[in-house]
């Protein structure tokens, strides 16, 4: 097949806290808070300013949700269920790990007639609305109001889901997205003129605004206004960039997420590849972005053209004698630049949405979350993407503020995860969890309770089943506590037939570099991890390990 040339105008394109405030009690109910729970896509902890961000001090910053932190609880060591887009959307709506909700991979549909915290809020008299990325297939159920992009949702001129009536809006699908959330914040606010929190019956109902970006997911098509954003230099290039992928296990070498090799020229780096290699096959992932770029206003195009141009043309230029190595480090620098470019639309909409609280009166009675659906590699062992329940992907970024509650500038090292959202948020609005919900309530740590960091969970368990989907990442299932992870191969055997495993200790290895599994030295840390991970297993209902019968290695 020959090269499809692309039009000309692409050529360039392209803790521990102490702080406690007494529980509520019967003689003096609290008035039920609002909720606004902000969720991007993608977005890591190393890409945030109050965490360390990874680019080092000053590079990265991120005021908006740094202002969370400040003004309320920063968790450390918050995790999701399985790190991948809808199936963690659904964890979070339901409070069940993906086996019990049933959404356990990104091809599958929710079942929107379950039981979910939306709905349980809806029932109790909350005004529930959602705007943002949806991605669940069904229609959001449990929502007064919805205001929604089609699947995965574009950066530009994307089409939204008002209430079930698609239209398309024109401009950046983050500002749209912050734009829709803020007149919604603002209309929820007008209704509630009878707002007086004296609990004496009369008050309008409080309400539930979950605002989902779409942003920092791939293919990372920031707002102009950020292009300007870290040209003085390169990015710190992380330590493991250059690991082997099969470093840790074979399992490492399964996978489609290498930016050396599995990044698109145009799709991912912003760049014609018929200007670098003009005998060679146009990917589909760039045909299909040559398409999608038709929609781009012009403005944008030429932002982007201005960007990039002098970079791409010396790299078309030197791309010939460059080594692998040079090469990889080029596509880590366009790649991770655009995609910290991207994330900075959420923090000026997370400053947006706090900024407008303030304006609209409605800060005190609000509790503000601020998280990401999962983390992401940010070229730690030279990957992008997720899926994996290594520390970059299974941790997630979570802030929670609520005045008068949580303990501004407190910092939490529980073990919380996108499974306690829904018995946290339950609870906080006075309404009992539901027996079948699996996670745990957060608010003994948003107290500041003594202990409650440590009992809230010691372990926490991970099931990843989407092998047959992008990136091919192979089925695991694991165990994480403070000190230590297990995982778990569920297709990959070795030879004598038995799951292979990885073991970490966290304690002194952060980045998992060191698979401690059948050493024998290690031998009774991997009998007990294996021992929690069977209770787990147990305690939450996790299906049968069945080996697939193909194995995914050829997909
Ligand atoms: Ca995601």
């Amino acid at each position: 097949m020959t090269p499809i040339p692309l039009p000309l105008l692409l050529a360039a394109t392209l803790t521990g806290t102490t702080f406690a405030v007494a529980p509520s009690t019967d003689d003096d109910p609290r008035p039920r808070p609002n909720i606004v729970f902000i969720m991007a896509d993608d977005h890591c902890m190393q890409a945030i300013s109050c965490y360390g961000a990874s680019a080092g001090p000053g590079v990265v910053e991120t005021p908006g949700i740094d202002r969370i932190a400040r003004e309320g609880m920063r968790f450390d060591r918050a995790s999701v269920t399985n790190a991948i887009c809808g199936p963690s959307r659904a964890t979070i709506l339901t409070g069940k790990h993906c086996h019990r909700h049933g959404f356990a991979t990104n091809g599958q549909r929710f079942d929107g007639s379950q039981q979910t915290f939306p709905k349980l809020l809806q029932q109790a008299g909350y005004r529930t609305e959602v705007v943002g990325k949806w991605h669940l297939s069904s229609p959001p159920s449990g929502f007064d109001r919805s205001e929604v992009l089609v699947g995965q949702g574009d950066y530009w001129n994307p089409l939204l889901v008002v209430d079930g009536e698609r239209s398309r809006r024109e401009g950046h699908t983050t500002d749209l997205i912050h734009d829709a959330a803020v007149a919604r914040l603002e209309a929820l606010a007008a209704a509630d003129a009878n707002h007086d929190g004296d609990d004496d019956g009369d008050d309008t109902p409080p309400f539930l605004l979950m605002v989902h970006h779409k942003a920092p997911h791939r293919n990372w098509m920031p707002h102009p206004r950020h292009l300007d954003l870290f040209t003085d230099g390169d990015l710190p290039v992380p330590d493991s960039f250059f690991d082997a992928p099969d470093r840790r296990s074979p399992a490492g070498a399964i996978q489609t997420m290498r930016i050396d090799r599995d990044l698109a020229w145009l799709y991912d780096l912003k760049i014609d590849p018929t200007t670098l290699h003009p005998d060679e096959e146009v990917s589909r992932l760039d045909r299909w972005m040559a398409n999608e770029l038709a929609r781009v206003p012009q403005e944008a195009l030429d932002a982007y053209d201005e960007a990039h141009r002098e970079e791409n043309a010396a790299l078309a230029a030197a791309i010939e004698d460059m080594s692998p190595r040079d090469l990889a480090l080029w596509k880590f620098q366009r790649y991770a630049k655009n995609y910290l470019r991207t994330a900075q639309g959420v923090d000026d909409s997370v400053g947006g949405i706090l900024e407008a609280l303030d304006r609209l009166g409605l800060a005190d009675d609000t509790i503000v979350v601020y998280t990401s659906d999962q983390g992401w590699y940010l070229g730690e062992q030279g990957w992008y993407d997720k899926r994996w329940m290594y520390e970059p992907s299974f941790r997630t970024p979570l802030l929670v503020r609520w005045p008068g509650v949580v303990e501004p500038g407190s910092i939490s090292d529980a073990l919380a995860q996108n499974l306690d959202f829904a018995s946290t948020f339950l609870e906080a609005a006075g309404i009992e969890p539901p027996a079948d919900l699996q996670g745990r309530s957060l608010l003994p740590v948003l107290r500041g309770e003594s202990g409650a960091d440590e009992t809230l969970r010691d372990a926490a368990y991970y099931r990843f089943e989407e092998s047959r989907g992008a990136h091919t990442v192979p089925r695991h299932e694991g165990v994480a506590t403070r000190d230590a992870k297990l995982i778990r191969h569920l297709d990959l055997l070795d030879e004598r037939g038995e799951s292979i495993l990885e073991l970490y200790r966290l304690d002194v290895d952060p980045e998992e570099r060191d698979n401690l599994a059948g050493r024998p030295e290690h031998a009774d840390l991997q009998r007990r991890m294996l021992e929690r991970l069977e209770a787990l297993r147990k305690h939450y209902d996790a299906p049968e390990n069945v080996p697939a019968s193909a194995p995914d290695r050829d997909i």
